[in-house]
C-alpha cells in the first residue's frame, strides 16, 4: 500500500529520497521560504544507507577553497535545534587525525591551516597526549598527529529525522512508502513526477535517491557520474577503558577509524576490498539491509585496526554496518541542476560523507532553486565530467580508485 499521506497533483518542488541529503535538501528549501514541496521516498524516513553511517563530522579540509562549505557544516550542527527545531545526539568530542608516516603530513598541516584560518583551535598533539584522550590508542611512531576539537560524531537517522520533521513543521507534505518510477520532461523542461499513487505536476524535482540515483536518472538519457560503492564497519562489544567522550580517531596511512560506541568502539575504513555496484544487477526490491557482508574486508581491517588498537584483537563484534554510499571520479559532491534537464536538481556523490556534508549539501540544493549562491558550488557541478569517464567500467573503476584512498588527500 503506497503512502501514509494522499499524495497531493501538484507540487512547486518534488524531493526524491527521505535519506539524509534528501531530508536536508526539503528542510533547506523550506526554511528559504519555498512553498508546496513535496518529500517522497519508497519506504521510510531514512530507510536507506543513512541509518548505518558512523556518523562523524570532519569540517577541516585539506583544501581551503571548500571552508566556507565546511564551516556552514559544523556550525548547523552546533545549532541544529535551533535551525530545525529538533535536538540531535551530536557528540562533540572532538577528532585525531593520525600521520604514521611523513607522506602523510602535508594533510595534517593543510588541516591546521585552515582552522587557525578561521581562529578555530586545533592543535598538533604527541602520540602520548593523543593516547590520554583515546585511552587504547597506540601509535608511539606516528609523526603526526592533529587534534580537531570542533570535530564528533551524531546519530545518523536522528540527523535525516531532524531534517524531516522541520521541513513538515515548514509545510512540507512528506509521503513515505511512495516509489517515484518517473520523471516527465517535455521541452527538455521537467513537467511532472510519475509515483505508484499517481502523477504530481511540479516544476522542480530534487534526485537524492542515494545509491539509486545514478540507475533512475537513465531513464532519462542521463549519465550521473556517481556510483554506488560498497563501505563496511563494525561495533564491538563494550571495552574497558573506552569513553563515552572520547574523540573519533582516524588513521590516514591504513584509512581506519574508530569511535566511541555504546560502551565499545565502532570501527571502520576505506580502501579495502573496494567494490561498485550497478543497482540494476539487484533484485527490484533490493534494499541496504540485502547488502553481503564481505568478510575478507572486515577481516583486512580488523588486522589494520589492530595495529592502532591492540584492544581489538580480543573484542567481540556486536554488530555489523555496510551501506552505498555514492562516489564520483575526482572525490567531489554532485549537487546543482543539470544541463540537459530544466528543474532537475541532482544532490549526489555523498563521498561516503554525507551525514556530515547534508547541510551544506541541502543548502545549495535551495540556493539553486531560490537563484542564489549563498556556498561556493561550481566545483560540485553534476556535469563537469563532459565526455570524461562517460562508460560503465571506466567509470567504476575510477570510483573504486578514488574510494580506495579516501583518506589521502588524492582530489
Ligand atoms: C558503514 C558506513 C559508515 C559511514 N560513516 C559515515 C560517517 O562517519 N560520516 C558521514 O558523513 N557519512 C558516513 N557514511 C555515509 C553516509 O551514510 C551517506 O553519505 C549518506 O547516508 C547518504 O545519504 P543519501 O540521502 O544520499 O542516501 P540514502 O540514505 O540511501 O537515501 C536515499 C533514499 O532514496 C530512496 N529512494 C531511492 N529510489 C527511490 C525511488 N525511486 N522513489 C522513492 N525513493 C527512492 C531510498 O529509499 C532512500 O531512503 C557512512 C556510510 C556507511 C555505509
Amino acid at each position: 500500500m503506497p503512502g501514509d499521506v494522499d499524495i497531493p497533483r501538484e507540487a512547486q518542488i518534488v524531493v526524491i529520497g527521505g535519506g539524509v541529503l534528501g531530508t536536508s535538501a526539503a528542510f533547506h528549501l523550506a526554511a528559504a521560504g519555498q512553498q508546496n514541496i513535496v518529500l517522497l521516498d519508497r519506504g521510510p524516513i531514512a530507510g536507506g544507507t543513512t541509518p548505518f553511517a558512523a556518523g562523524q563530522t570532519a569540517y577541516l579540509p585539506a583544501n581551503q577553497a571548500l571552508l566556507p562549505f565546511t564551516t556552514y557544516c559544523i556550525d548547523f550542527f552546533e545549532r541544529f535545534a535551533e535551525h530545525t527545531g529538533y535536538a540531535i545526539d551530536f557528540h562533540q568530542n572532538g577528532s585525531l587525525r593520525i600521520a604514521l608516516t611523513e607522506q602523510h603530513l602535508s594533510g595534517i598541516d593543510a588541516r591546521l591551516e585552515a582552522a587557525h584560518s578561521i581562529g578555530d583551535a586545533a592543535e598538533r598533539l604527541t602520540p602520548q597526549q593523543a593516547r590520554e584522550l583515546a585511552p587504547h590508542l597506540d601509535v608511539p611512531d606516528a609523526k603526526g598527529i592533529l587534534f580537531a576539537p570542533r570535530d564528533g560524531y551524531v546519530e545518523p537517522r536522528s540527523v535525516a529525522a531532524g531534517y524531516a520533521a522541520g521541513a513538515r513543521d515548514r509545510g512540507v507534505t512528506i509521503c513515505t512508502r511512495t516509489p517515484v518510477t518517473g520523471v516527465e520532461v517535455v521541452d527538455g523542461a521537467v513537467q511532472a513526477v510519475q509515483t505508484a499513487a499517481g502523477t504530481i505536476r511540479t516544476q522542480w524535482v530534487v534526485l537524492a535517491a542515494g545509491a539509486w540515483t545514478r540507475q533512475f536518472s537513465q531513464q532519462l538519457g542521463l549519465n550521473i557520474r556517481a556510483v554506488p560503492v560498497r563501505h563496511q564497519a563494525f561495533v564491538t562489544a563494550p571495552l574497558s577503558g573506552v569513553t563515552a567522550s572520547q574523540p573519533v580517531v582516524r588513521i590516514v596511512d591504513t584509512q581506519v577509524y574508530a569511535r566511541p560506541e555504546a560502551g565499545g568502539l565502532l570501527v571502520g575504513g576505506y580502501g579495502y576490498r573496494p567494490l561498485s555496484f550497478d543497482m540494476d544487477a539487484f533484485p527490484n526490491r533490493f534494499e541496504i539491509p540485502d547488502l553481503e557482508a564481505d568478510q575478507i574486508y572486515f577481516q583486512q581491517l580488523t588486522d589494520a585496526a589492530i595495529e592502532a588498537f591492540p584492544v581489538l584483537r580480543d573484542a567481540g563484534v556486536i554488530q555489523e554496518r555496510r551501506g552505498l554510499p555514492t562516489i564520483t571520479p575526482d572525490g567531489q559532491y554532485l549537487v546543482s541542476e543539470v544541463d540537459q534537464v530544466q528543474g532537475l536538481v541532482v544532490a549526489s556523490g555523498c563521498q561516503v560523507g554525507g551525514i556530515w556534508s547534508s547541510p551544506g549539501l541541502g543548502r545549495i540544493v535551495a540556493d539553486i532553486v531560490s537563484g542564489q549562491d549563498s556556498l561556493p558550488a561550481e566545483a560540485f557541478k553534476v556535469d563537469r565530467f563532459a565526455d570524461a569517464y562517460a562508460h560503465d567500467t571506466a567509470l567504476r573503476s575510477q570510483c573504486e580508485r578514488v574510494y580506495a584512498g579516501h583518506y589521502w588527500d588524492l582530489y
